[in-house]
């Protein structure tokens, strides 16, 4: 969307943002989700003009199964740092609420003492659009936070699908919850999340820590057999207890010493580097898939190709370079 000048009352937001103001925050990412075209151009305006005022916080990804506890450690983590000064926003990303119309990550009870912090902001997920579109989102208003302020911000999302790998290319430090006790069945989790986790925590250790002890044991050893991700970060695995408070402080610190490591190897800037390449691209194909779908010779001739296509009289090669052909006299 090009960025259009920006509207005065606009200007009051940006402002307002920058400020720190969560109302004027909560109305920007109102408008950055907003599926109206004029919103969308007063948005990419807004994010333009926000864009200098970002970059400052540290970008948390998060993810485990549905009651891990992930809730719980996100309001003893964030009332953690929020007593040492810090300002936290929470985002989220539920691929299920866009089909069930109604987001498990949106439900106003969840950390409710950290909701009524001065310094934290909670935003549920964007509850419509594909994935793609919803991590779009999320990515935008990941920005506002960090004009807004915010000292750390994390974005959450439960352990199913494309998620994590979403989550993962937004954010700076990805962490992964896990039960001690859950049976191999919960246990199996796919390698590939795995391989995105910087930091493991097996959370509900107060159950029984002898198991949460075995688990993070099992976890060292699988995890050494990964590949690293980084010849400079092994990442660690701990035990902890977001109902009880315990050992939220250790997993802070051990973040903390993530960002230390990866700023002096020059990693952590690379990485955003790359993201917002990855980003830039990611909407490119975006782009370029809505415009062949809104050209009139593709949308004239579609009907057919796709037909003789399922039909086998033409070979999906073939009608995929005819169609695409078709927009190679308007570039
Ligand atoms: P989420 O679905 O991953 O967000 O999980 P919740 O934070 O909603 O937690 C699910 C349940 O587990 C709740 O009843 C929590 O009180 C409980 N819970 C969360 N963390 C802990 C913990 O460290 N120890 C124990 N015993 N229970 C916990």
């Amino acid at each position: 969307m090009q960025a259009a000048g920006l509207l005065p009352e606009d200007r009051e937001l940006v402002d307002g943002v920058i400020a720190g103001q969560r109302r004027a925050l909560a109305k920007v990412i109102t408008l950055i989700e907003s599926t109206r075209h004029d919103h969308q151009a007063r948005a990419a305006a807004v994010l333009d003009a926000l864009l200098p005022h970002t970059g400052r916080a540290l970008r948390i990804g998060l993810t485990g199964v549905p009651g891990v506890g992930k809730s719980t450690f996100i309001e003893a983590f964030g009332l953690h740092l929020i007593a040492q000064g810090l300002k936290v926003a929470v985002l989220a990303i539920d691929p299920s609420s866009s089909r069930s119309g109604g987001s498990i990550l949106g439900d106003k009870t969840r950390m409710e003492r950290l909701a009524q912090q001065e310094a934290a902001f909670i935003r549920p997920s964007p509850s419509s659009g594909t994935l793609g579109g919803v991590a779009e989102k999320t990515r935008e208003a990941l920005l506002a936070c960090e004009a807004a302020g915010f000292d750390v911000v994390i974005v959450e999302t439960v352990g199913v699908g494309q998620s994590e790998t979403v989550v993962a290319g937004m954010t700076d430090v990805f962490v992964l919850l896990q039960l001690p006790n859950a049976g191999d069945d919960l246990q199996a989790i796919k390698k590939g999340i795995m391989e995105l986790a910087d930091l493991v925590i097996y959370n509900k250790a107060d159950l029984d820590a002898a198991a949460a002890e075995r688990a993070c044991l099992q976890m060292r050893s699988a995890l050494a057999l990964l590949h690293a991700s980084s010849p400079h970060w092994r990442p660690p695995v701990m035990p902890t207890s977001a109902l009880h408070g315990q050992g939220i402080d250790k997993v802070w610190q051990t973040l903390l010493d993530y960002r230390a490591a990866m700023t002096a190897c020059g990693e952590f800037a690379e990485k955003r580097r790359h993201q917002a390449l990855d980003w830039m691209w990611s909407l490119i194909d975006a782009g370029l898939r809505h415009r062949f779908r809104e050209h009139p010779a593709v949308q004239a001739t579609l009907p057919d190709i796709t037909q003789a296509v399922t039909a086998g009289v033409v070979s999906p090669t073939a009608g995929a370079h005819r169609l695409l052909n078709l927009m190679n006299r308007y570039f």
